[in-house]
């Protein structure tokens, strides 16, 4: 069934269509361009605005500027926090950012440079290493270890992969 949506020139709920055109929407003070979806009035075809359609839209634009600026997206973020295991708070504060900052990055909220940094190094078990044993004080003993289990099962297993492929490279070389 196709959505219903008041139609101010036909001063009526009416069935709509969606439709895609060029839009430049400002990030940042940035105009970012994306293909935004547009209802249109299926009686009288005014272009008709959603509150929804307006949030994919903007949510579009944000996924281009991270992009551009090489900056990490909202489920990379997860994904890192998610193979240690910590939560949004644990891992902001371990960080050393504030406990609300990476909840409102996986919501959706653009990182600046510093802490997309951070985020982007604490990929490597090394130097989520550091981060623990300097941050021993703000997890609880039983998730210290926890999570320390899971560093030193990472660099394990980037050991064992690496080593394949620089024997796969020599052989390239010869
Ligand atoms: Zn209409």
């Amino acid at each position: 069934m196709k959505p219903l949506i008041y139609c101010p020139k036909c001063r009526q709920e009416r069935s709509v269509s969606v439709n895609h055109t060029i839009e430049s929407y400002p990030v940042k003070n940035e105009p970012i361009e994306i293909k935004a979806e547009v209802f249109i009035c299926d009686a009288c075809g005014e272009e008709l605005w959603d509150q929804k359609a307006d949030d994919r839209n903007l949510e579009k634009a944000y996924r281009i500027y991270r992009k551009n600026h090489q900056l990490l997206q909202p489920e990379e973020i997860k994904n890192i926090r998610d193979r240690y295991g910590l939560t949004q708070i644990e891992y902001a504060r371990l960080l050393g950012l504030g406990d609300k900052t990476v909840t409102r990055y996986e919501a959706g909220s653009i990182q600046d440079n510093a802490p997309n940094n951070l985020m982007v190094l604490s990929r490597s078990p090394e130097v989520m290493r550091f981060l623990l044993e300097r941050g021993r004080s703000l997890l609880s003993k039983q998730k210290f270890s926890e999570v320390m289990e899971k560093v030193n099962g990472f660099e394990a297993n980037t050991i064992k992969k690496m080593t394949p492929l620089l024997l796969h490279d020599r052989e390239d070389d010869q």
